[in-house]
């Protein structure tokens, strides 16, 4: 058994050292001058890599990358992807929210001596939870990555901070709860680009996290959806060319539909199970990965409207 592991480790160490050929890494997409995304595809946590949608700016003196993938891998990847457009160092890591599709690429970008950015409740969450992610994540592949690899220091985002990249602002907002609570939105003044990260699914089921809440992030899409001023929106999962009025619709449809029908099935006192099995079957057909992930949203969302 020993030597069994013994093996195992020194080829996970061999495996994690194999240099990568960035030329062989797919190039990211520029969806807006100088705006690029690593698509996502549907995936499992964990288990599959590039689930979440992520990428970088590139302004005239500065690159800010927003969110780094699922595994350190992952940001080795987005490195090499930067690297096929810009020499410009990379000076911002932008982690939208604490969830591992979108953070646990950081650890690639410590040698780029950059400033990580989150949310002001982004220390905390990662302090409850990244370790959790890194056990979950090394269980999954058989890989022994250490903690030390995670990032634990953050320039915090209270409100708003704007970021010069050279000829291009961008002004991060951190949002009361939502997806989590510690979501930020990243905009681009210079394309009137809105990168919402996991405050919009596209085609993919929205999901919410334990720390999210269904009423915040309603609100939100209700005030974004005033807002005239933004022209283009980049979704945490799903496809990136969207209809901002039909995807902004259908994820109020369904998350306004949860909060009714679990908030009648509280008032009537049925149970949770019952909530599970019976709100929202409808939707099934409408939402790609609904089986893996909406019971799974009734049960958090039960949890935040039992106490209104
Ligand atoms: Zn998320």
């Amino acid at each position: 058994m020993m030597l069994l592991i013994s093996l195992f480790s020194v080829f996970e160490t061999r495996a994690s050292t194999t240099p990568l050929d960035c030329k062989k890494v797919t190039p990211a997409v520029e969806i807006q001058s100088g705006i690029f995304v690593r698509p996502s595809h549907n995936g499992i946590l964990f288990k599959d890599e590039n689930i979440a949608n992520i990428g970088f700016i590139v302004g005239d003196k500065a690159i800010a990358v927003i969110d780094t993938g699922g595994s350190i891998d992952e940001g080795k990847r987005l490195i090499c992807q930067i690297k096929q457009q810009s020499n410009l160092p990379i000076r911002y890591v932008i982690n939208t929210h604490v969830h591992p599709d979108h953070t646990m690429g950081n650890s690639a970008f410590k040698a780029e001596n950059t400033t990580f950015i989150g949310h002001k409740n982004l220390t905390h969450a990662v302090g409850i939870l990244s370790k959790t992610y890194l056990r979950r994540y090394n269980e999954v592949t058989g890989k022994n990555v250490s903690d030390k690899t995670i990032i634990t220091s953050y320039t915090s985002v209270i409100n708003k901070l704007n970021i010069d990249l050279g000829n291009r602002t961008l002004t991060l907002t951190a949002v009361q709860k939502a997806h989590t609570n510690n979501d930020l939105l990243v905009f681009d003044n210079k394309t009137k680009t809105l990168w919402m990260s996991d405050l919009l699914f596209h085609k993919h089921i929205p999901v919410i996290g334990k720390s999210g809440s269904v009423n915040g992030w309603l609100e939100l899409i209700k005030r974004l959806k005033k807002n005239k001023i933004i022209k283009n929106f980049i979704p945490g999962h799903g496809p990136l060319q969207i209809n901002w009025d039909d995807a902004s619709n259908n994820q109020t449809r369904y998350l306004t539909l949860l909060r009714d029908e679990i908030r009648k099935n509280i008032s009537t006192e049925s149970d949770l199970t019952h909530a599970m099995e019976s709100i929202g079957l409808n939707e099934g057909s409408k939402w790609q990965m609904f089986s893996t992930f909406h019971k799974r949203n009734i049960s958090y969302i039960f949890s935040e409207l039992e106490w209104e």
